[in-house]
């Protein structure tokens, strides 16, 4: 049977679409942003989390761990992950629940099941079900068939997506698909490679072409003071657009609440260059959409 690796699912939100979501986050992402608030999202494999600030240094994970991958030290608690095999007998053993998994496989029944607990609040919000990442087309034939039964039981359906993924794949849900929250990051091809680790130019086709078929779409874009909120690339972006019906712009300032999740996965967090755009900022990239005849809002 068919399954996702699920890394959260979200319940009443309002900012990830129309009306109230429930929203299904996919574990794995070709990109690697530098301002990814949800590190857990990138690896395509489940992962093991330790907060320091829980962590009592007991030793009880590594007495625990059949394949003594725990270090227990000055440091703290390592995992050495060439060794584990992700039992969770560690995560068991932690009294304080100090250390936690990313990542829980469901089938496509078991996600319907978790949907259907919501469906009186989407019937009354006109809201739905938001699939989300990670990234959803990295995991296209299970996306498409959840996203069918959705569409079967009148369950209204938005897929947020960077855009990086063959256009075969859009091909095989967007007849399911109600809006498309597709994110739009950087123009200058180099500086989305250098930023995000891939080049932009399959994105900026998949854009097109989805408009092309008719999909709703609304364009998300994060704002980072100092890597894209300059007016060269809005310009450049609007300029791409602005032949493209969207049915919304919102963008995103950066924010970094995600912070906390790097050391908890011993990943390194490179903030040095990324602050938010003023409030002043803000309004005048909105302008500039505006005069551009874009419905234009500030967050999600
Ligand atoms: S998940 Fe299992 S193998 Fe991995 S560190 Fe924990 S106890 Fe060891
Ligand atoms: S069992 Fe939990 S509290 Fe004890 S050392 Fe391991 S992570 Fe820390």
């Amino acid at each position: 049977m068919k399954t996702a690796l699920i890394f959260n699912i979200q319940k009443f939100c309002v900012h990830d679409g129309p009306g109230i979501r429930t929203t299904l986050f996919f574990k794995g992402c070709p990109l690697h942003c530098l301002w990814c608030h949800n590190p857990e999202s990138q690896a395509f494999a489940k992962q093991i989390l330790w907060t320091q600030e829980k962590c009592t240094g007991c030793g009880l994970c590594a007495r625990a761990c059949p394949q003594q991958a725990v270090h227990v030290g000055r440091r703290g608690v390592t995992t050495d992950c060439e060794q584990c095999v992700l039992c969770e007998a560690c995560i068991d053993a932690c009294i304080n629940n100090a250390r936690e998994i990313a990542g829980t496989e469901y089938t496509v029944s078991q996600l319907l099941a978790e949907i259907e607990k919501d469906r009186p609040f989407y019937d009354q919000s006109r809201g739905g079900v938001t699939l989300s990442g990670g990234e959803v087309m990295s995991q296209i034939d299970f996306v498409a068939e959840l996203a069918q039964a959705c569409k079967n039981r009148g369950i209204s359906v938005a897929v947020d997506t960077c855009g990086y993924a063959p256009f075969s794949s859009f091909e095989k849900i967007m007849d399911h698909v109600d809006l498309f929250l597709y994110d739009l990051k950087i123009m200058d091809t180099g500086l989305h490679l250098r930023y995000t680790g891939k080049d932009n130019a399959v994105i900026l086709d998949n854009l097109q072409k989805l408009a092309q078929n008719n999909a709703r779409i609304n364009l998300r874009v994060p704002l980072i003071e100092g890597v894209n909120a300059d007016d060269r690339n809005i310009r450049d972006m609007i300029d791409f657009v602005k032949t493209i019906h969207l049915e919304a712009v919102n963008l995103l300032p950066y924010h970094d609440i995600g912070k906390g999740k790097y050391a908890k996965l011993g990943m390194r967090y490179d903030e040095g260059q990324m602050l938010p755009p003023l409030e002043q900022r803000m309004n005048e990239i909105k302008t500039m959409f505006e005069k551009a005849n874009f419905n234009v809002k500030i967050g999600g």
